[in-house]
């Protein structure tokens, strides 16, 4: 027994969890012992007593538990240590942390890793954990010694949970290094591309890794090409471009800090030839001016639907911008368009841009299927984790 405190299902409650989905949505719930509070760690029983498994409780959430573990087990450093050190494993068969010009990836991708609640990113010997609930955030300890033990290569571990804390009220630490510093010859890189990454004001952990990939193929098609990145950030895709020999890259976004850090990555990458060029304005009003002065466009936005209630009015907001983009593209042009919804799954996208396609009157080809990369798995029992897709169009 490693937690006096239990939470008992309703009855048939039970069935996702015996497929190991690691969501316990509090109208599951029947009665609870042991006075649970928000971070706790608790047992999981189903109505006639079964134990089906220990998470973490949240009181005033939907999700009312995030499980860790479907079997007895008890959740001490040996457990925290043989997960983490198994999600950095994976990554390092993978060659995605240390080698030639990369040493970007995510250690560990929440429930795609069976640790509901916990993001790792790793940039070039420093770790970044954010932390989505209360009860990961009370683990920060064990997280610390495990990713240290699991990677010798660590110089520091920064904390980033504040903000994604705030929203359920919990009385958090402040963000910053909870282990090391900041080495002095920090230099992190994806596949030959080195970035700026911005521990203390940059969005989510400083850098969007899922994208890599998806950038490593733009370059692939951009020598003698001039390409515009929409909703840039601190321009991954424009580096890409430019890396590939683009002649041009122009950066879209309206946040003027990210702007300039996409304008510091290029000047940092001292092989890149082509031309590159900040825009700040709003993607939407933009848009509207149509993209025909480019050859390929990319249509990254932030993810429009940030719940399932919300996810007519983000279809609307996919369709539109798409619809702009692709009735002014070039005849030959190319459009890498993505949604990072959740609540967005592949078919409903995929539907959507091809309602913008048609609503555009244009010749409009399905080149490429994307999605996230193999660093952000996806649980077989937990396919919501399922959330980048994107297609690449080609125009006529
Ligand atoms: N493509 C990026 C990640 C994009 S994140 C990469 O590869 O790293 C989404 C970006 O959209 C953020 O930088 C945010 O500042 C920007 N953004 C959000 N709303 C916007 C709007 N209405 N117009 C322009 N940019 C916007």
């Amino acid at each position: 027994m490693i937690s006096e405190k239990s939470v008992f299902l309703k009855a048939r409650k039970e069935e996702s969890l015996l497929r190991k989905h690691p969501w316990v949505f509090s109208g599951a719930i029947k009665r609870l012992e042991g006075s649970p509070v928000t971070g706790d760690l608790v047992a999981v029983h189903a109505n006639k007593g079964r134990l089906l498994g220990y998470g973490h409780y949240s009181h005033n959430t939907s999700i009312a538990v995030r499980m860790l573990s479907f079997e007895e087990s008890s959740l001490d450093q040996d457990w925290w240590n043989s997960r983490i050190g198994q999600a950095v494993g994976i990554r390092r068969d993978l060659g995605l942390l240390v080698g030639e010009g990369q040493n970007i990836c995510r250690l560990v991708h929440a429930e795609g890793d069976g640790l509901s609640g916990l993001i790792i990113d790793y940039y070039d010997r420093i770790a970044v954990v954010q932390t989505h609930s209360v009860g990961m955030h009370l683990e920060l300890k064990r997280i610390t010694v495990a990713l240290n033990q699991a990677l010798p290569e660590l110089v520091g571990i920064y904390n980033k949970s504040a903000k994604v804390l705030r929203k359920s009220g919990a009385d958090h630490d402040l963000d910053g290094f909870i282990h090391g510093n900041e080495p002095s010859d920090w230099s992190p890189k994806e596949r030959g591309r080195s970035f700026i990454i911005d521990l203390e004001q940059g969005q989510k952990t400083g850098f969007f890794i899922d994208q890599r990939e998806n950038r490593t193929l733009l370059s692939s098609l951009a020598k003698g090409r001039s390409v515009l990145n929409v909703f840039s950030y601190t321009g991954g895709f424009s580096v890409a471009a430019l890396q590939g020999g683009a002649t041009k890259a122009c950066s879209l976004d309206s946040s003027s800090r990210a702007l300039e850090l996409a304008q510091a990555a290029v000047d940092q990458n001292a092989f890149l030839t082509g031309d590159h060029e900040n825009i700040e304005a709003d993607a939407m009003e933009y848009l509207k001016g149509g993209v025909a002065d480019f050859d390929i466009v990319v249509l990254d936005p932030p993810a429009f639907a940030k719940s399932a209630s919300a996810r007519h009015q983000a279809i609307q907001g996919y369709k539109r911008i798409n619809q702009r983009a692709i009735q002014s593209m070039k005849p030959g042009g190319l459009l890498f368009t993505f949604s990072c919804s959740q609540a967005v799954d592949d078919r409903l996208f995929t539907h959507t841009i091809i309602a913008a396609a048609i609503q555009s009157n244009r010749t409009v080809r399905i080149i490429h299927r994307l999605h996230q990369p193999a660093d952000h798995p996806v649980s077989a029992f937990h396919p919501e984790g399922a959330y980048l897709k994107g297609l690449v169009l080609r125009i006529d």
